[in-house]
């Protein structure tokens, strides 16, 4: 058997949808956009939502609205994908990583305030595999210093943690529909936020710094528009945002399935003594994006390779960022700086987590997992991160 790691459940009302874009005036920028982000705010319970041509354009677009540029700093963690970071890069701000809690890989929302200096201007936790970061912490410890807060929900839209759920705390919060993210439009992203003054510059930046798009132009007496400052090239096409809305109206029977799925590995992984991060309490809810057990080190890419040998697809999510080359030689990073992030990225198995898996591939991944790890793998394994202070 082989099963992919992951296999999108786009399918004839996503061809239904962009082939009436075909018939239409707009190509990119339409009226779909402005249904999807009508849509999608009102999903999440937030006022306003800007679609992007990733997460990473509206997390970069969302610091440069905050005012976030050279000479700033802005806290994350360093266990999440390297978007996160370059964004903050490429407004020119300098990234600096909190480490990470040891049972759920969250950024440990207890120490950020230990690394706010004057510099820092934002915080930018990430929502990783599925679960919300501490946003009541993290809001509080930002309004102590004075500083915004920006969220990296790419792993998150269906997720809820103590009532509250992905951009309702933070300033702005980013998601992506990159081709493996939970509805998806092959590449996009948007920004949601509950300033209208944020949404607003953010859909100039993303624009040239146009005063006016198109679509704002058409059916009326020509105006011309002007810019008032140099934007990006980072908006969506209409063919991605048609694709988006019928994804939207299934998310939720999605989730439900992939939740079924996570459950069953949790059961089997939890009797076969393979760990996993720890899920949040059941009041809470796990947007379930990514599905990933904690092995041995010594054994991971072992264990990786004999997976793939047997038709499992794996990844490995994340090792951490700041080990990568650059972060290393230009902010001289070392090994031994984030251990518990090095751990996890050291020890860390992405299983396939989507809903088109059938029980029986469900099924194969749980007996392979079970095969390739062995008694071995799971002893090594147990207990092992817990000892690691956090
Ligand atoms: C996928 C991902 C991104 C980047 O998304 P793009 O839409 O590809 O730019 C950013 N952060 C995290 C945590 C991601 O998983």
């Amino acid at each position: 058997m082989r099963v992919e790691f992951f296999r999108h459940s786009v399918g004839s009302e996503e061809l239904d949808a962009i082939s009436r874009v075909f018939d239409s005036v707009f190509l990119t920028n339409g009226p779909e956009n402005l249904e999807f982000e009508r849509a999608f705010s009102d999903y999440l319970g937030i006022q306003e939502a800007v679609t992007t041509s990733s997460s990473t354009a509206a997390l970069h677009l969302a610091l440069v609205a905050l005012g976030i540029g050279p000479g700033d700093e802005v806290v994350t963690t360093p266990m999440t994908f390297v978007a996160t970071s370059n964004a903050i890069l490429m407004a020119g701000a300098v990234p600096v990583f909190v480490d990470v809690n040891q049972a759920t890989g969250l950024i440990d929302a207890d120490r950020v305030e230990s690394v706010i200096t004057s510099r820092t201007k934002a915080i930018l936790p990430v929502h990783l595999y599925g679960q919300l970061a501490d946003m009541r912490v993290i809001r509080e410890t930002a309004d102590r210093a004075g500083v915004r807060v920006v969220e990296d929900a790419a792993h998150a839209i269906e997720a809820q943690r103590d009532g509250v759920r992905p951009g309702q705390l933070g300033d702005a919060c980013t998601f992506s529909f990159y081709a493996t993210k939970s509805i998806t439009s092959g590449e996009g992203g948007a920004l949601t936020t509950n300033d209208g003054e944020i949404a607003q510059t953010v859909r100039r930046l993303r624009n040239q710094g146009m005063s006016s798009s198109a679509l704002d132009r058409y059916g009326s007496r020509y105006r011309h528009w002007d810019v008032a400052a140099p934007g990006w090239k980072a908006g969506m096409s209409t063919f991605q945002a048609a694709m988006l809305v019928p994804q939207l109206q299934r998310i939720e029977k999605m989730w439900a399935r992939r939740d079924e799925i996570a459950r069953r590995y949790e059961a089997a992984f939890e009797a076969a003594g393979i760990e996993f991060p720890v899920a949040v309490p059941e009041s809470n809810r796990n947007a379930r994006h990514l599905f990933t057990i904690w092995v041995d080190p010594l054994r991971r890419d072992d264990i990786l390779h004999g997976l793939e040998q047997r038709g499992v697809g794996v990844a490995v999510n994340y090792r951490p960022i700041h080990l990568t080359s650059y972060y290393r030689s230009r902010f001289g990073y070392e090994a031994g700086d984030f251990p518990v992030a090095e751990m996890i990225g050291e020890r860390t198995i992405s299983l396939p987590l989507y809903s088109g898996l059938r029980d029986d591939e469900v099924d194969y991944v749980i007996t392979t997992v079970a095969k390739v790890c062995g008694p071995q793998g799971a002893r090594a394994a147990s207990g092992n991160p817990r000892a690691v202070r956090g």
